[in-house]
């Protein structure tokens, strides 16, 4: 496995970097497990003005690190700002908040009074993707910085610039030696590190498969998991649902970031009242785009992130139309250069076509028709994931109730949400397991300690039931 720097708009290889070998991860994983041995006994809000920091540095440098994303992954350099931006936030949410987050629980035992406190657990292991390559790592880094667990990260093959760029940046801020260690690292390497005795988790953002065979090494090494995988999110369009609103964002919902977005709105599901109508706002959504260089502010749509990205998505698109499914917008061909995928939209998808129950990874929409809202939700569910959603009506009370019987880690009402600090992150079924961001996602890898402090003598077959 080579790590490579390949500009999908042009398909240039930039830079090629060497792999980091067994003594590298060696020294890592020493420093880290140093340092882990430090930190236990700190305060979690002694760690807060560092943080602090590298949110600043990230501020500072914003555009040189959008720059990388650009030319990297081939993001709109707009949207790679944005993706800075919200990083800086996520840096400062935990700076501020993690201590109350991790502050002690009192427990009222009728043995007397308890506590729990929250304490780190040692290094984690995090493998990310390369959609938003800062905001992935940020993710983890911010909280269980925090938290005062170390971590040590295997990014993407085909972004490494923005690996090592991340890296920097928190050692410019001063962070504690063995905080972080961006390694450039084999499969074999990551499972190393996850059978290693200094580590006590992995946190996994990525396909179902990576998903499934990390967290089957966390489980045969008895090592905490989380996985944060694939969508193919519902958004649903109710009778009374206002047209006008959905106008203003279903390109976003669908388009943001070429496509490649965990929980971009994947299976637009249309009551009859409104199907023609949503259909024809799709299809101008879809044909407005301006496919091109991600650094211009003229571009809507950027490329996908890499050439193999496109050869993969036009062939499952291919074998949606061969398995009966309409091509309603956009064409098979896919000729443009290097990784440009011009917008598809695909209709009459049967549950017998392979692609009903597939994640589509790039600008491709598909609407479904329904008789009725009771059809919407079975539709919306009837899927091997559940990450996100989307409910439109005009009634919010009634739209979220809709939203509260869907099987999903999270529904916006009336809007297309994307990500905040605050917001818990994660899914159900195949989109994996645990949460990030908000309070929740600092929880993962923490040893919730319980300590009775002061008891009353204790009697046995009482507290054990009468079992003992
Ligand atoms: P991927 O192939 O699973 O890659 C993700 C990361 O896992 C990369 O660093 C990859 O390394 C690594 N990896 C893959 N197999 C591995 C293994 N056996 N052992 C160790 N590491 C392994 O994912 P992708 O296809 O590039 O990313 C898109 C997927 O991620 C989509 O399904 C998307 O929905 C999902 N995603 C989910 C979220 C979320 O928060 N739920 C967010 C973004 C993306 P290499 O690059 O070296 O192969």
């Amino acid at each position: 496995m080579s790590y490579q720097t390949i500009n999908p708009l042009t398909d240039e290889v930039l830079k090629t970097y060497p792999n980091h070998d067994a003594a590298y991860v060696e020294q890592a994983l020493v420093k880290g497990d140093v340092l882990y041995k430090q930190w236990r006994n700190d305060p979690v809000a002694s760690r807060g003005p560092v943080l602090n920091k590298v949110a600043d540095l990230m501020a500072a440098q914003s555009d040189a690190l959008a720059k990388i994303l650009t030319v990297e992954m081939g993001k709109r350099f707009v949207e790679a700002q944005g993706e800075v931006a919200l990083c800086v936030t996520i840096a400062r949410y935990y700076a501020e908040h993690a201590a109350d987050f991790l502050k002690p629980e009192h427990i009222k035992s009728s043995i007397g009074t308890a506590q729990v406190i929250s304490r780190p657990t040692g290094i984690l292991m995090m493998v990310e993707p390369w959609n938003f390559p800062y905001y992935q790592i940020m993710r983890v880094f911010a909280p269980n910085f925090m938290v005062g667990n170390p971590m040590l990260l295997k990014h993407a093959s085909n972004c490494p610039m923005a690996a090592e760029a991340f890296e920097k940046i928190v050692i410019a801020a001063g962070v504690p030696e063995g905080s972080f260690a961006n390694l450039y690292i084999t499969y074999d390497q990551v499972n190393q590190i996850i059978a290693d005795k200094r580590v006590q988790g992995v946190a996994l953002t990525g396909s179902e498969r990576a998903g499934q065979l990390v967290a089957a090494e966390a489980g045969k090494n008895m090592k905490q998991s989380s996985l944060e995988l694939g969508g193919s999110d519902p958004f649903i369009v109710l009778d009374d649902a206002n047209l006008a609103e959905i106008k203003k964002i279903i390109s976003g919902a669908r388009l943001f970031n070429a496509g490649q977005v965990c929980t971009s709105s994947k299976r637009f599901i249309v009551t009859e009242k409104n199907y023609e109508q949503m259909l024809a706002m799709l299809k101008a959504a879809f044909a407005a785009v301006k496919l091109g260089d991600p650094m211009l502010s003229t571009t809507t749509l950027a490329p996908l992130s890499s050439s193999k990205a496109k050869q993969n998505l036009a062939q499952q698109v291919r074998a949606a139309v061969e398995n009966g499914a309409t091509l309603a917008f956009g064409s098979l061909a896919q000729n443009k250069p290097a990784a440009l995928f011009e917008p598809v939209i695909l209709t009459n998808i049967t549950k017998e076509n392979p692609a009903f129950y597939q994640e589509f990874f790039g600008p491709v929409g598909q609407i479904y028709r329904v008789p009725d809202e009771a059809a919407a939700i079975r539709l919306a569910n009837d899927s091997h994931y559940g990450l996100s959603g989307v409910v439109f009506g005009s009634s919010s009370e009634h739209a979220t109730e809709v939203a509260s019987q869907l099987e999903t880690g999270s529904v916006f009402v009336n809007s297309f949400g994307g990500t905040l600090p605050e917001l818990p992150f994660g899914g159900v079924k195949n989109s994996g397991y645990g949460r990030e961001l908000g309070r929740f996602g600092i929880e993962t890898f923490v040893n919730k300690e319980t300590i009775v402090t002061k008891h009353n003598p204790i009697n046995l077959d009482d507290a054990f039931g009468g079992f003992v």
